[in-house]
């Protein structure tokens, strides 16, 4: 990576205590593949002090920035306008700064369903997702508005499950409802997309998987975890076993930052070269 020019457009990352971001390798990578002048930096930003960052990304011609926990749902103030999943969900990861304006969208779940579409349409897809945090909610959103036919949500506090349940139904054209996670949850018989998004599986805990019979898991349905590290967890090597095609976390990350490079720059980066710099940068 050369010297940075003071002409250098800038994007990044405003977070609390994220520590080493795999993103910005990601990022740099590809747009340094693209031979483009722009970097990709992660800031330290203290909640108290995000309005001023925001007018410091506007004051020094930032191309936009992503937000991650605790400026997710606090940086909508600041925004003059929000995409439609990014409403829907609630919570914005992605800034785009044009003209001074400022767009909230939300990338968590697009790069979900761009993963997805290097396996199968989410149109009429019939899906599990197991979860109602942030990550199943920007997934139900999204699989919902790209056409999926019924979700069904998994999630062990019911309150939570239930409540993602009702928006997604009211707000897309796919039936979504709630099921309680009983033990040893059984997969329905015809579901063709099956989703863990919560965190079980996650490095250094990659001995935990879900509390699923795994002998339900429908042959030639795709699989997918949220989880990135280690790439094939448990859940995917079960569901691979039974003939299923797995989905990693990686893929969603990796589509997650196209997509964003895509909104601040108007250009498609190599994926290869992106999906490298995250291996690289996860040990992986
Ligand atoms: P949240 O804390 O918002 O939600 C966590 C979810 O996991 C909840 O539904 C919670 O259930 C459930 N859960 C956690 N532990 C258990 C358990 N032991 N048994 C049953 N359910 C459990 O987290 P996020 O949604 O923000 O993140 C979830 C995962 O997604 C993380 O691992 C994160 O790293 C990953 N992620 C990956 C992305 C990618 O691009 N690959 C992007 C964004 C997130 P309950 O409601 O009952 O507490």
């Amino acid at each position: 990576m050369g010297v940075t020019t003071f002409l250098s457009a800038l994007t990044g990352s405003f977070s609390q205590g994220a520590g080493n971001n795999p993103t910005v390798s990601i990022m740099e990578a590809g747009f340094e593949a693209a031979h483009m002048d722009v970097r990709y930096i992660n800031c330290e930003v203290a909640p108290e002090h995000l309005a001023n960052a925001v007018k410091g990304a506007i004051a020094m011609g930032w191309l936009g920035f992503n937000c991650s926990l605790p400026h997710k749902e606090t940086v909508l103030e600041h925004l003059d306008s929000v995409g439609e999943s990014a409403r829907l969900i609630g919570a914005v990861n992605t800034v785009v700064i044009r003209d001074g304006q400022l767009t909230g969208e939300n990338t968590d779940g697009k790069g979900f369903v761009e993963a997805l579409r290097t396996q199968r349409d989410p149109r009429g897809a019939r899906a599990v997702i197991f979860g109602a945090g942030g990550a199943a909610r920007a997934i139900a959103i999204e699989l919902g508005l790209a056409g999926a036919a019924s979700i069904t949500i998994v999630n062990r506090t019911a309150e939570r499950g239930q409540a993602l349940a009702e928006h997604v139904d009211q707000n897309t054209e796919a039936e979504c409802s709630f099921t309680p996670w009983g033990s040893h949850y059984r997969i329905p018989a015809g579901c063709d997309l099956v989703v863990n998004a919560t965190s079980i599986g996650f490095s250094p805990q990659e001995d935990q998987t879900l509390d699923v019979d795994f002998s339900t898991f429908p042959t030639g349905a795709v699989v997918a975890d949220v989880v990135p590290n280690p790439p094939m967890t448990r859940w995917l090597r079960a569901a691979q076993d039974a003939g299923c095609i797995p989905l990693t976390g990686v893929g969603m990350l990796v589509n997650q930052a196209l997509v964003n490079a895509k909104l601040w720059t108007g250009e498609t980066l190599d994926a290869t070269v992106m999906h490298r710099a995250l291996e690289e940068a996860l040990g992986i």
